[in-house]
């Protein structure tokens, strides 16, 4: 699927800020969970022979975090689709929208607990969200006779 040819200046300069915006909340959380003292993976491929990665991952309590941005991942309250090129938008953002689902699925079957924090979510609120289902985890369901 080739990117059609923005209708104009300003849909290309809006392109090119929609990506960095993208992946803007995500340092934001990654900073603040610095800042607490958290360590996570970055870029880790969960799903064996599956060539997609998560944001952050914390594989010792098997949580994962997808941090989507609201226009590529189709948010709830958020979402909009372009007029110029809709019908390319609508395709590319809905393949977005079954490949997250997808993901989840398979990160669920394989035992992880999956965090989606969205672009429009407080960074405080996020941080609490990983942190509880971190803590969750951890909490230890039977002795393990390996310690
Ligand atoms: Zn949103």
């Amino acid at each position: 699927m080739n990117r059609p040819v923005p209708s104009s200046d300003a849909a290309a300069r809006r392109f090119r800020a929609q990506r960095r915006l993208d992946t803007a909340p995500e340092l934001a959380l990654r900073k603040a969970l610095y800042a607490r003292g958290v360590r996570y993976r970055l870029q880790q491929r969960l799903i064996p022979g599956l060539r997609r990665t998560v944001d952050l991952a914390f594989p010792k309590v098997k949580v994962a975090v997808e941090v989507r941005g609201c226009f590529w991942h189709c948010c709830p309250e958020h979402g909009t689709l372009p007029r110029a090129n809709a019908e390319w938008w609508r395709a590319k953002l809905l393949h977005n929208v079954a490949r997250d689902r997808e993901t989840e699925q398979l990160l669920i079957a394989d035992g992880w607990f999956v965090v989606t924090v969205w672009e429009h979510e407080k960074v405080e609120d996020a941080v609490d969200k990983v942190l509880l289902a971190i803590s969750q985890r951890q909490r230890p369901t039977e002795a393990d006779p390996s310690r």
